[in-house]
């Protein structure tokens, strides 16, 4: 089997093209790549193969390397791939979409402890979120990647991500 999106003739792995039930047969690097939640990270070399498999006429792998180049943030490229409506709702249904990060780019998890960096007011409470001050036991917004919710004072309160740094 030859992985579909930089067709190297290796072990390949079925992967989940989620949400939806489908899935693409792919190399242990490409796996790599998709699961790399640091975009500094990525191996732009490898990833010279999207100049080819952007032209796939499998949808699964569209969307794969539409993400792909979206994690790259390569705005050529995402303007070259014309997707179909349908294809393109997909690919912008993706998980790594939701990961919160910090003021530093580190990545945020629930149940963390963050330092906020800036003095933030805070509306309707009254009281000002002064730098320095350390918020135990964060969650993260569902529907925001830039907020995240945090208890101040016995007030739960969003903060944004740009304001705070993990510990
Ligand atoms: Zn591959």
């Amino acid at each position: 089997m030859s992985c579909a999106i930089c067709s190297a003739d290796t072990k390949t792995t079925k992967y989940q093209v989620k949400p939806k039930e489908c899935s693409i047969d792919i190399c242990d690097i490409c796996l790599s790549q998709i699961d790399q939640p640091d975009p500094q990270k990525l191996d732009t070399d490898h990833l010279r193969c999207l100049d080819n498999s952007m032209w796939s006429e499998n949808v699964a792998v569209q969307v794969v390397v539409y993400r792909l180049f979206a994690k790259l943030s390569d705005q050529d490229k995402l303007g070259m791939m014309y997707l179909e409506d349908e294809t393109l709702n997909w690919a912008k249904q993706d998980e790594s979409h939701d990961i919160h990060k910090d003021a530093h780019g580190v990545v945020l998890n629930n149940g963390d402890t963050v330092t906020i960096i800036k003095d933030l007011p805070v509306k309707g409470a009254g009281f000002v979120a002064k730098q320095g001050l350390v918020v135990k036991n964060i969650s993260l917004d569902k529907s925001d990647n830039s907020l995240v919710l945090g208890k101040i004072n016995g007030t739960a309160i969003y903060l944004k991500c740009s304001f705070i740094k993990k510990r």
